[in-house]
């Protein structure tokens, strides 16, 4: 069976309705014809500042929520990234194939570095940026490539940190000799990219909070959210991304959440208004989401449990991240240590 990596990172605690439609319902639907690597990644977190009582506590609802969105972690080897150190190990030989320019390239890190300093100006601001989230794209290189993945199923936004991680695979082999697979980007085009519900023409974020569709808060809350989502100019129910972006992207998160066609619901909302889509949106997202929720509780009440199950994760994942590291340390010339 081919391989699949992803991860998600934890810093928000709850993840977002772009990650779920994104990545995440890809995630589940590949345990059925892949063998599945997903993890929690923790290392990436800490790119930014986290409270470490915070982080221990989003790291655990990070997995609840996998599991409450169907990862079977007897199919699949669920773990939290910092469980398995061949990840940090990787990342720094990878570091090392990486040309500054290179990663100076990743257009992520120049949003986020941006949005980080707002308001500041010069070398200052650059001082409170971490060098992490600078090679933070070459850590993930090191994920995907510890597991020999043909397949790493995640938003738009990653197929450019995707690339890279292709390119230095590319190198390594071409250096060492073949020891890495190159893994290909899985995106599903229709839900590649969930806008921001207030602004529709930038991609819903964990770091951004305005228009973001949280899975694990009152979905009334999310309801009136996506009621009071900026809709465009005009009344009628239209998909047209370059025209109507707040429509079409409503039109699609409905279109994701039933498995009805956008088509379709155009058909259905003929002569209705923006306000009758939205509240039933509403509905259908409360409705995908409640049950969710409840598993959610059940996972988190017993964190004995849930730690087990990410530790067994954890031991599966190392046996083959480390063989793969063992394989890349001899590659490189170092010596065996026993
Ligand atoms: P941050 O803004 O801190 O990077 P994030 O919201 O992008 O947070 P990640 O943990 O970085 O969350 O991403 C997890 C997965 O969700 C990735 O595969 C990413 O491509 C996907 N994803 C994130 N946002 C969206 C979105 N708006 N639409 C589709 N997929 C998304
Ligand atoms: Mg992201």
């Amino acid at each position: 069976r081919p391989r699949v990596l992803s991860g998600i990172q934890p810093t928000a605690g709850s993840f977002h309705l772009g990650n779920y439609l994104g990545a995440l319902r890809q995630w589940v639907a590949l345990q059925e014809t892949h063998e599945a690597f997903y993890c929690v990644v923790d290392l990436h977190a800490i790119t930014v500042e986290q409270d470490p009582k915070v982080l221990r506590r989003n790291t655990r609802v990070s997995a609840a929520q996998l599991l409450a969105l169907g990862i079977d972690p007897d199919r699949s080897s669920l773990f939290v990234q910092s469980h398995v150190p061949e990840h940090a190990q990787l990342a720094w030989v990878m570091q090392c194939l990486t040309g500054f320019g290179e990663a100076s390239r990743m257009t992520q890190f120049k949003d986020k570095s941006a949005r980080q300093t707002a308001g500041g100006a010069g070398d200052q601001t650059t001082a409170a940026i971490g060098v992490g989230l600078f090679t933070y794209p070459i850590l993930q290189a090191a994920d995907i490539l510890l597991y020999q993945a043909h397949h790493v199923p995640v938003g738009e936004d990653q197929r450019q940190h995707l690339e890279l991680t292709r390119d230095l695979a590319q190198r390594f082999n071409t250096r060492y000799g073949k020891t890495f697979r190159l893994p290909e980007p899985y995106i599903v085009k229709d839900t590649a990219k969930i806008y921001d519900l207030q602004d529709p023409t930038s991609k819903m974020s964990k770091s951004v909070p305005a228009g973001v569709v949280e899975l694990l808060e009152d979905p009334k809350r999310s309801a009136k959210k996506i009621r009071s989502a900026v809709t465009d100019t005009g009344r009628e129910i239209v998909y047209d991304p370059e025209r109507k972006a707040g429509v079409s992207n409503l039109l699609v998160i409905y279109s994701a959440l039933t498995g009805r066609t956008v088509e379709s619901l155009v058909a259905d909302y003929d002569g209705k208004g923006y306000g009758d889509l939205k509240k039933d949106l509403g509905e259908v997202f409360t409705e995908f989401v409640t049950p969710v929720q409840a598993r959610v509780a059940e996972y988190l009440d017993d964190t004995a449990e849930l730690d087990k199950v990410l530790a067994r994760g954890a031991e599966r994942a190392r046996a083959v991240a480390a063989k793969t590291l063992a394989r890349a340390y001899d590659r490189i010339g170092f010596l065996s240590s026993g």
